[in-house]
């Protein structure tokens, strides 16, 4: 699965959020969206995948474009998982995995065999096969979360979306779902809060700034202290940690940034 995005432009109203925007994402890579809040990284996510149109540009997955596909065949392609994940409805947690499986259905096909074997298996992937029988609702964050996860496992997309999806996580279930993520081997967009986190898992990684494309290039390339600076106007330090060989930013506060200037 490779997505190539061409000059996407995008408004709310009058007002342009995105603009020209062009990224791509080769096969198996784990591509970073980074960028201050309110930068534009979910509604350049939510154009990708079609919960928003596009304003100009072109969204193109292993040749096909996304633009022009019914939301099935894109559901059959792109897995995405959103920062809200509350339901409607009390679903319990097995159906709301088993809700991945549906566009590989007809309408008001029952589930088969192997519709149940991805449910299970996704659940088992996450570790939440113990509380398939349970309220969706009832769940803390960090288990909804899980489940989310166990759902677009068992969409079988080649291509997933994640929007921050480790909000609100503590260092654990952060840890946690991008290993899950990582040991599909599929291929990955997604914004990401923490640099750290995004240093750790990322290929490659864009940042976005005011709407706009501003860096791009590997963690270690673009994760360094000055453009750091200059995207969120805070000072660090980096190293490339001995045990990681990843970028490892320690944030400096006013007072400690103060004295290393003596
Ligand atoms: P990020 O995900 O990087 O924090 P967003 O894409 O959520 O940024 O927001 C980008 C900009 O668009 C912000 O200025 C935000 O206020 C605005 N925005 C987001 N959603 C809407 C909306 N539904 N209607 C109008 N403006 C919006
Ligand atoms: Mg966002």
């Amino acid at each position: 699965m490779q997505l190539k995005i061409d000059n996407m432009t995008f408004s709310y109203g009058e007002k342009e959020t995105i603009k020209d925007i062009s990224l791509h994402v080769n096969e198996g890579e784990f591509v970073g969206l980074i960028g201050p809040n309110g930068s534009g990284k979910s509604t350049l996510l939510k154009n990708i995948c079609r919960a928003l149109t596009p304003d100009a540009g072109m969204a193109v997955l292993d040749g096909e474009n996304i633009l022009s596909m019914n939301h099935k065949r894109l559901a059959l392609k792109i897995g995405a998982v959103g920062q809200e994940n509350e339901v409607p409805f009390d679903f319990t947690v097995e159906e709301i995995v088993a809700m991945g499986r549906t566009p590989h259905k007809k309408l008001f096909e029952i589930d088969n065999e192997y519709d149940k074997y991805m449910t299970n298996h996704a659940l088992e992937h996450v570790g939440m096969a113990h509380m398939a029988k349970r309220s969706y609702r009832s769940l803390s964050g960090g288990e909804k979360q899980r489940v989310v996860i166990a759902r677009v496992i068992a969409q079988e997309s080649e291509f997933l979306i994640l929007d921050e999806p480790t909000n609100h996580l503590d260092i654990s279930y952060q840890m946690q779902v991008f290993d899950f993520v990582k040991r599909l081997q599929i291929t990955v967009l997604s914004a990401i809060h923490d640099l750290n986190m995004a240093a750790l898992y990322c290929d490659r990684i864009y940042v976005l700034k005011a709407g706009k494309i501003v860096l791009h290039g590997t963690p270690e390339e673009v994760l360094t202290p000055e453009n750091i600076l200059d995207i969120y106007g805070v000072h660090c330090d980096t190293i490339v940690h001995p045990i990681t060989g990843k970028v490892s930013i320690t944030f400096l506060p006013e007072g400690i940034y103060a004295q290393t200037k003596r």
